[in-house]
Formats: C-alpha cells, sequence, structure tokens
C-alpha cells in the first residue's frame, strides 16, 4: 500500500509565470500516458486554460507525432530563451524540436540534470494556467531532475489494468510519495468496455487494475478509457480526438478529465 510519506525536500523554485505543473506519469511504457497528456492539453486549452504541454519523455519524445507538429524550436528575440510551438491553442516543447531531424538522443545522468530543467526554465511559457509534463515512464533521473527542478502541483497516474502495469505503476506511485509529489488520481487506459445494449465485455488487459490501484492508494479514479482504434489512428494523423472528433466517446472522456483535473489543482 502506497501511503504518502512526506519528507522535506530542497526549496524548490516556483516558475513565476506558470500557476500549477502538473506530470503524467506511468510506472510502465506504452500503457497511453502521451496519449492521455496531449488529449488533456487539449481538452484544458478547449475549456479556455492556458496550457503547455512539455514532452519531457527524454528517450522517446512523441508530442509532435501525436500534435502533428514538425518544425523546429526557434529563439526569442533576444536569443536568450526558447520558444514553444503551438497546436490547437497548447503552447508545446518536446526535445523533439531541438534535435536535428530523425536523430535520437541518448541522454546520460548528467546531461538530464543539466538539460532537463532547461526544458523547463528557458521556455517562453509566456503566462500559463497549467503546464502539463509527459514524463517518460518508469523511475529515473528524469523524474528526480523533474521532481526537484519545480513544485510539482501534482501526478496523473497512468495504468493500463493489468497486473505487470498495475505493480510497475505502483512503484511510480510510491517514488513521488518519497518525494512529497502528491497523487492527484489514476486513469484508466485500455479498460475493459461493456456494450451497454447486450453488456458483453471487451477487455484487452486484466479488468479493474486502474479502479483498484487508486481505492488502494486511497485516490480518485478519474477516467477509465477503453481501448478504441480510433485513438490510435487520431495519434498516428497527428489530430488528437478531442480536436478532431469533440464529440466521440474518448474525447468525451478526456473533456471529463480535464474538468475534474481542473477541480483538484
Ligand atoms: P506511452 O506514452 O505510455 O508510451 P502512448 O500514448 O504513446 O503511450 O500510446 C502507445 C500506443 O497506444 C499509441 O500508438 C497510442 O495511439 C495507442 N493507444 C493509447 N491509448 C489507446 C486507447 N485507449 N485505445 C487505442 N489505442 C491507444
Ligand atoms: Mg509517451
Amino acid at each position: 500500500v502506497v501511503k504518502p510519506r512526506p519528507r522535506s525536500v530542497a526549496q524548490r523554485p516556483e516558475l513565476p509565470d506558470i500557476a500549477r505543473v502538473v506530470a503524467v506519469h506511468s510506472g510502465k511504457g506504452g500503457v497511453g500516458k502521451s496519449t492521455v497528456a496531449v488529449n488533456l492539453a487539449c481538452a484544458l486549452a478547449a475549456a479556455g486554460y492556458r496550457v503547455g504541454l512539455l514532452d519531457a519523455d527524454v528517450y522517446g519524445p512523441s508530442a509532435p507525432t501525436l500534435l502533428g507538429l514538425s518544425g523546429r524550436a526557434e529563439t526569442t528575440a533576444d536569443g536568450l530563451r526558447i520558444r514553444p510551438l503551438v497546436a490547437h491553442g497548447v503552447r508545446v516543447m518536446s526535445l523533439g524540436f531541438l534535435l536535428p531531424e530523425g536523430q535520437a538522443l541518448i541522454w546520460r545522468g548528467s546531461l538530464v540534470d543539466q538539460g532537463l530543467p532547461q526544458l523547463f526554465t528557458d521556455v517562453d511559457w509566456g503566462g500559463l494556467d497549467v503546464l502539463l509534463v509527459d514524463l517518460p515512464p518508469g523511475t529515473s533521473d528524469v523524474h528526480l531532475a523533474a521532481a526537484r527542478q519545480v513544485v510539482l502541483a501534482g501526478v496523473v497516474t497512468v495504468t493500463a489494468p493489468g497486473q505487470l502495469s498495475v505493480d510497475d505503476v505502483r512503484r511510480g506511485m510510491e517514488m513521488f510519495a518519497d518525494l512529497a509529489v502528491p497523487c492527484l488520481g489514476v486513469v484508466e487506459n485500455l479498460a475493459a468496455l461493456t456494450c451497454r445494449r447486450c453488456g458483453a465485455v471487451g477487455k484487452v488487459f486484466g479488468s479493474d487494475g486502474g479502479a483498484g490501484l487508486a481505492a488502494e492508494v486511497g485516490v480518485p479514479l478519474l477516467a477509465r478509457l477503453p481501448f478504441l482504434p480510433a485513438l490510435a489512428a487520431s495519434g498516428d494523423a497527428g489530430v488528437p480526438v478531442v480536436v478532431g472528433e469533440p464529440d466521440s466517446l474518448p474525447a468525451r472522456i478526456f473533456t471529463g478529465l480535464a474538468r475534474s483535473l481542473a477541480g483538484r489543482i
């Protein structure tokens, strides 16, 4: 059972032009963390919030693909800061905008320590109500650097329902509890889907693991998102469902997620 174990942490700087920083995390890769982060950002922007998205997955930046952004980031006129790109009202920064096209980067510990803080502080966000940070999977230097660099209002934890994902995700939650960063709630992705008409249950992995984890840790289950091929297609096409198909089931789920998150930060 993950219990918050607040520990004194060094005073972390507030970023002056950002009201709240919220991380999106999972202990496991491939559970839809970036899909959730991108659609949540677009849903918050559609609701009128000034939103930034920092793609901090230094090992596999995916915001450029999911948002259909292929440009390079430019510096501000004074040359001191980096200008975010904008998609669907969301200001976006990703390592993908800083590297030469098609080039992968392997960050060593020291680079993570120096480079990631720069992604937070050297970007000209221009005043945000919320900055969402799409973290890499697992528990690594990047997570520690993120938690040390800024005051995180909290973490949204994404899990698939199966036991393997839940166990990895629980470890991630323990790490943030250790860093005195609150978990704002759980999003269960790839959840079982029950047909309203015939009652049939379609599931990809296990069932109800996210709900069980949320109950066990004592945090809300913020959303349950079934496996929906249209969601994968929209990601590949670079148009988030919240923007491309705002009346679809996943879009309505993300809009609800944005509303409940906004009420908690
Ligand atoms: P992560 O950031 O955790 O590695 P991604 O958001 O990149 O995961 O998602 C991994 C893949 O799964 C992507 O191709 C994405 O489009 C797809 N995907 C995520 N969630 C769903 C879902 N609910 N239904 C269908 N496909 C999904
Ligand atoms: Mg990702």
